[in-house]
Order: C-alpha cells, then structure tokens, then sequence
C-alpha cells in the first residue's frame, strides 16, 4: 500500500533522516519506535508532505506522493492525497468553537466534499466507533484529554483514509486516560485497518503491531516481527533503548 524509498530530511545543515525505506503492505500495522529525535516525527510529516523530503520516493497504492510529472505539487494538488492518510497527533487540536461533531463532520466536509447531511451521518459513525457518541454536542473544551483524542481520532477517519498515521497519540495524556485510547487504537487495528504508530508504549506495540520498526539517528536499524523484535533485539542499539525505557 505505502512505498517508501530513500527518504531523506535536512533541516539546515541537520541531516535528520540518512535514507528510509520501508513498504507497508494493506491492513499492516506497524510500530515506529526510537528515541527522542530519533526522526520519527519527522518521518510521518514527510509522508504526505506536511514537510518536504529532500529525497526519496513515496508511493500510496502506486501513486506518487507530492511530485507529478517530475514537479513538486502544490498544496492543493496534495489535499486529496493528504485525505488518504489521517493523522492523530499527540496533541489533538480540536476547534474549541465548534461542536464535537462538526469538528469530525468538518473533515468529511472539506476533505471528501460531503454535503452537511452526509458528513453529519458519517461523523456520527465514526463518534460510535471511538465510543463518544454520549458527547456528540459537547464542545470539546469539556472534554478530558483522552476523550479529546478519541474525537481526533474520529476526525482522521471521517477523511476516509487508506492509511492511519499516530504520533505519540497517548503521551500528552494523563495514566489513567491513555487506556481508553489505546482500545480504541486496538479495536481499528481488530477492523483490519492500516496503521503506522509512533509509540513508546512497548507492550501495546509487541501485541499490536505485525512489524516494528526501530528508528536511531534517521535511519531504520532494525525491523522485524513485533514480538521478535521486542523480545530478542539483534542489534545493541535497539537492546539498549528497549531497556532502557522498560
Ligand atoms: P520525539 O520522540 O522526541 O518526538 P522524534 O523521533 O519524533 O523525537 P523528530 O521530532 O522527528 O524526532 O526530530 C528529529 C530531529 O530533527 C531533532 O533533532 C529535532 O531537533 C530536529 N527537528 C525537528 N523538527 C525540526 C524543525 N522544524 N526545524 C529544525 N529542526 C527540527
Ligand atoms: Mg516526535
């Protein structure tokens, strides 16, 4: 489904990633883990472009990411391929002046054109499947921290994506909320859904994830099968990080 070829990403003279490949095949989830400036942010922001690469090739379902015809695409050329690709980052952003479901029917809206009827339905949906259909007309500012997730979760599937990207969705959140998010988390993965996590939840990870993906220093050390990988690391690099935030 995805294709990425190296990828890589300067800031100024910072070299942050040395050249990522990876494929992600329909309904995979995988765990991007490393550490802290390790690129993983950086990573997702460059796959559909919110950052430009400064190499490499992506592919969704065989379609060019940000270049037609050898030319960088504009921003709105690049909306219709940013709507297959829904977002949730640590911090969820919601309009605070808006309603929980128009902030999920906006995205219907906008993104996939839907008239105010139908994205009104399709927001109700998706507020069902991340079990916040009770706090449909709430404005967002009476929400806790892991119920305002959940709706910005919503709002990236009401995009109707092709694939599910999550930055440290959990690590803005209080211990006691950061369950009910990684439920929700777990039951799109049950959906068959394709999803690319970064997470420093390790045991979510080795019991989600198909494949993780152990980032250092922008360049992928180690991969392999989630339970493989975070119970036998072949690398030392990737044994010293795991213990280290066990
Ligand atoms: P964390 O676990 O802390 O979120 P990360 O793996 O997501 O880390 P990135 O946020 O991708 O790491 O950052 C990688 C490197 O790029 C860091 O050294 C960071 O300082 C640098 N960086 C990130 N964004 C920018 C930017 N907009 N301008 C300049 N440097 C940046
Ligand atoms: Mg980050």
């Amino acid at each position: 489904l995805l294709s990425v070829t190296g990828l890589r990403k300067n800031y100024g003279l910072v070299e942050v990633l040395k050249g990522m490949d990876f494929e992600v095949t329909a309904g995979e989830k995988i765990a991007l883990i490393g550490p802290s400036g390790s690129g993983k942010s950086t990573c997702l922001l460059c796959l559909n472009f919110l950052e430009k690469p400064n190499a490499g090739e992506i592919h969704l379902d065989g379609e060019r990411i940000g270049v037609k015809l050898g030319r960088a695409m504009s921003d709105r050329q690049l909306a219709p391929q940013r709507a297959e690709m829904g977002m949730v980052f640590q911090l969820f952003n919601l309009w605070p002046h808006l309603s929980v479901t128009e902030n999920v029917a906006i995205a219907a809206r906008k993104v996939r054109g839907l008239s105010a009827r139908e994205a009104h339905e399709l927001a109700l949906e998706m507020l069902a499947k991340v079990h916040m259909t009770h706090r449909a007309d709430a404005s967002p500012l009476e929400l806790s921290g892991g119920q305002q997730q959940r709706v910005a979760i919503a709002r990236a599937l009401a995009q109707k994506p092709k694939l599910m990207l999550f930055d440290e969705p959990t690590s803005a959140l209080d211990p006691e909320l950061v369950h009910e998010v990684l439920k929700v988390m777990e039951e799109l993965a049950a959906e068959g859904r394709t999803m690319l996590i970064v997470t420093h939840e390790i045991a979510f990870a080795r019991d989600i994830a198909d494949r993780v993906m152990f980032l250092d220093g922008g360049t992928i050390v180690e991969q392999g099968p989630a339970r493989e990988l975070i119970l036998s690391p072949r690398e030392a690099r990737t044994q010293a990080f795991l213990k280290q935030i066990r």
